[in-house]
């Protein structure tokens, strides 16, 4: 039997008010008047807010968040090394990411999100033991969000014997994607940590996804070998770059050549829009076809105290600081949180067209440029076509 939902009273983006029918988790029809559809379909009344579809978050790290505890002042110094350090020493005295992660997810869900893919600490330390509780975590909000797992080398690869065996094993385990980081700094060379990452995925079937931080000459350097090595792997549009920042310290004609690259690779690049780095050229990028989104990144944790886990005021951060103004720009900025992070997800497309899957939020606003930037709370969230969220408590909550 079919399972049916028509919302009434929802505001379509340039079409004003419309009612929409989900039949099995899809959009079945949006017209401006459902009145044939029968009484006996439940009505969920929208109370005239936009719809637009529900925000996708490409960056997070779950595991090592804060919120929802008591407010612990930073407490790392300025550089990486300081921050790994800090946080491991931190560790001990917090709740189990069990409990901790869950406080993160549920504001995610509650400001839109549907699906998010999250980097998970794998390091000699703390074995699989993060990879645990965030595998668990997931199919505790399986329902409300899609959550795609990256085996994280946090301290490094080469440099930390028995990480690889642990990658490899965190993949076997469920992890859907193999991470990496700065491998000239942390491994001594790009080759050698991208040869280990991309046998584990060709083994796993698993894609990659690389913390690149360095803004000069060396980032670009990482950013050409991912791509030699994605094509190479024939790992079309399953690699991610995360930050790139060197791209956004490039020279026009450079950001060109590499973009080229990237683009006919199918590498594609997450950019949070961190203040204190160089932002990636995100409207360039996507002219030569590289498929960028946005996500988070560390959301109140040791690494940073900011973040609230909204995909629209990340929206609004891209946007800003890459001096958008326009309603156009500002619609691609929201793009990047939403359709742009699905499709680098390899998930199925959501959104308010006939078939595609109802992963909808709607916001008190009368446009999507207002939407964000006004970043208004949210009013519901559909994930799959099940209301999960209403005015920002979670419905049947996990
Ligand atoms: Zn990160």
């Amino acid at each position: 039997m079919t399972r049916s939902t028509l919302l009434t009273h929802a505001r379509i983006p340039g079409q004003g008010a419309h009612e929409i029918l989900i039949n099995d988790g899809r959009v079945a029809r949006v017209e401006p008047d459902l009145s044939d559809i029968g009484d006996d379909v439940p009505r969920v009344d929208c109370r005239n807010q936009l719809v637009l579809p529900a925000l996708v978050d490409g960056h997070m790290h779950l595991d090592k968040t804060l919120t929802g505890l008591p407010w612990m002042p930073h407490a790392a110094g300025p550089d990486r090394s300081s921050r790994i350090e800090t946080e491991q020493r931190m560790r001990a005295a917090l709740p189990p990411v069990v409990e901790r992660a869950p406080n993160l997810v549920r504001q995610c869900i509650a400001h839109g999100t549907t699906a998010l893919r999250t980097h998970v600490d794998v390091t000699t330390d703390l074995g699989l033991t993060h990879l645990e509780a965030l595998l668990t975590v997931r199919e505790q909000f399986a329902r409300q969000v899609s959550i795609q797992l990256v085996a994280f080398p946090q301290t490094g690869v080469l440099c930390q014997p028995g990480t690889a065996e642990l990658l490899e094993r965190a993949v076997a385990a469920g992890a859907d994607l193999v991470g990496g980081i700065d491998p000239l700094t942390f491994d001594g060379g790009a080759d050698a940590q991208f040869t280990t990452l991309f046998e584990i995925a060709g083994r796993h079937d698993a894609g990659v996804d690389v913390h690149l931080h360095h803004p000069g000459e060396q980032g670009l350097r990482e950013i050409e070998a991912l791509v030699v090595h994605a094509a190479r792997h024939q790992l079309e549009g399953r690699v991610t770059v995360s930050h790139g920042f060197a791209l956004g310290a490039a020279a026009g004609d450079v950001v060109t050549r590499i973009g080229t690259q990237m683009a006919e690779a199918g590498v594609s690049l997450v950019t949070h829009g961190g203040g204190a780095s160089p932002l990636p050229p995100v409207k360039r990028l996507r002219e030569l076809g590289v498929e960028v989104f946005a996500g988070n990144d560390d959301v109140r944790d040791p690494w940073s105290p900011f973040g609230t886990g909204d995909m629209l005021e990340r929206a609004m951060l891209l946007a800003w600081r890459s001096g958008y103004r326009t309603d156009a720009d500002l619609a691609l900025a929201l793009e990047c949180a939403s359709a742009a992070g699905a499709r680098a997800l390899g998930l199925e497309p959501h959104g308010l067209a006939a078939g595609m899957r109802a992963d909808l939020v709607t916001v008190p606003c009368e446009t999507v440029a207002e939407a964000v930037v006004s970043r208004m709370p949210r009013g519901l969230v559909f994930h799959a076509g099940t209301l999960v969220a209403r005015d920002g408590v979670l419905i049947g909550d996990a």
